[in-house]
């Protein structure tokens, strides 16, 4: 076992302080990271405030889009070499042996381990996450980043990637196919990216007009805002997939109505409450509404390597991790374009 800096929180009105916690050695399948930058996941707020519901563990160490070094590996490693670049996302290991995992979607494994506030098998307690200047993380859950993309603004692509990345592989979106993206925040802004290097005809539905510039740059064919009804009647039955990022409440039949026969609108974001659906605009269209999580690590490698081949990564605020409090905050009032990127040098001065 090794100490490590890290920030965690201590209970859920805490916020975010310096400590230090425990890693594990590396065991023959592992591989430790030194961590270069995390990505700030709206999902570590959540965590940090207990604001969830499951009952976060304390003390915790959120983070889940690492990008980092290679800095020690197990004598059976195979997959990854001193210096590599590499990443971890939101699952640290699984049990391998259910039907889901030999699928290569550990995503849903009844015993998938996060990074974060998961049981660690290894040391007892809950698992740490990205906060910290380092991490011990089995191969098979260590991705490759692409060494064209830059470090910091590839981290997001790790949870924000690939969560827009699997529901737009699952139901087709390629050349051809017309797709909406609902809201143009942290998932949303990766969304049209992807989308777009997806060969799609993209079209970002906004509340605010002024985003409309942004989206147009981001890669979006056409902005529509939301709360013009013209705007969005002239869009009926017209798209093959909708992505809808919001995770405040909002209104969801205004878009299954603009979906073509069987098409689908996939649900990333999580509001609190649950969405009023109605049944006709589903029925009439054979049309679906359904969600998605992330994706497994095949599909998170295959993601990284299109974002390489592509040249996408997120849009990202490099932050030192003492105003990590700070952009919380800003976090709930949606005052970012689009991710914050923790600049995990700054944790030195600690
Ligand atoms: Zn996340
Ligand atoms: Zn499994």
């Amino acid at each position: 076992m090794y100490q490590a800096k890290a920030y965690s929180a201590a209970a859920a009105q805490s916020g975010l302080a310096p400590a230090t916690i425990t890693r594990r050695d590396p065991t023959e399948h592992d591989v430790q990271i030194e961590i270069l930058f995390c990505g700030i996941c709206h999902s570590d707020l959540h965590m940090v405030r207990n604001e969830w519901g499951g009952g976060t563990p304390y003390p915790i160490v959120p983070g889940h889009e690492i990008v980092g070094r290679v800095t020690k590996i197990g004598a059976e490693v195979t997959k990854h070499k001193l210096g590599d670049l590499v990443g971890v996302g939101c699952m640290v290991d699984s049990d391998r042996t259910c039907p889901d995992c030999k699928a290569g979607l550990e995503q849903f494994c009844p015993n998938e381990v996060l990074t974060y506030a998961s049981p660690d098998r290894h040391l007892g307690g809950f698992t740490y996450g990205g906060y910290s200047e380092s991490i011990v993380v089995d191969e098979h859950f260590v991705l490759s980043v692409p060494s064209n993309l830059t470090p910091a603004a590839a981290a997001p692509l790790l949870c924000a990637g690939i969560t827009t990345y699997s529901p737009m592989r699952h139901w087709g979106v390629g050349k051809g196919k017309k797709v909406g993206v609902v809201g143009l925040g942290g998932l949303g802004h990766v969304g049209v990216k992807l989308a777009h290097g997806f060969g799609a005809h993209v079209v970002v539905f906004t509340t605010s007009a002024n985003k409309k510039d942004d989206a147009l740059r981001l890669g979006a064919d056409e902005v529509v805002v939301s709360k013009n009804a013209d705007e969005m009647r002239k869009q009926a039955g017209s798209f093959d997939f909708i992505l809808d990022t919001v995770a405040a409440d909002h209104d969801i039949n205004a878009y299954l109505d603009l979906l073509r026969r069987d098409g689908n609108l996939t649900l990333v974001g999580a509001p609190p409450k649950p969405l009023a659906v109605a049944a006709f605009p589903l029925i009439l269209g054979r049309r679906s509404l359904s969600g998605s999580p992330i994706g497994g690590i095949a599909e998170t490698q295959e993601m990284l390597d299109f974002c390489g081949k592509h040249n996408i990564t997120a849009d990202v605020e490099v932050i030192p991790i003492q105003k990590v409090n700070e952009a919380y905050e800003r976090l709930l009032s949606s005052k970012v374009k689009y991710r914050f990127s923790i600049d995990m040098a700054s944790l030195k001065a600690e």
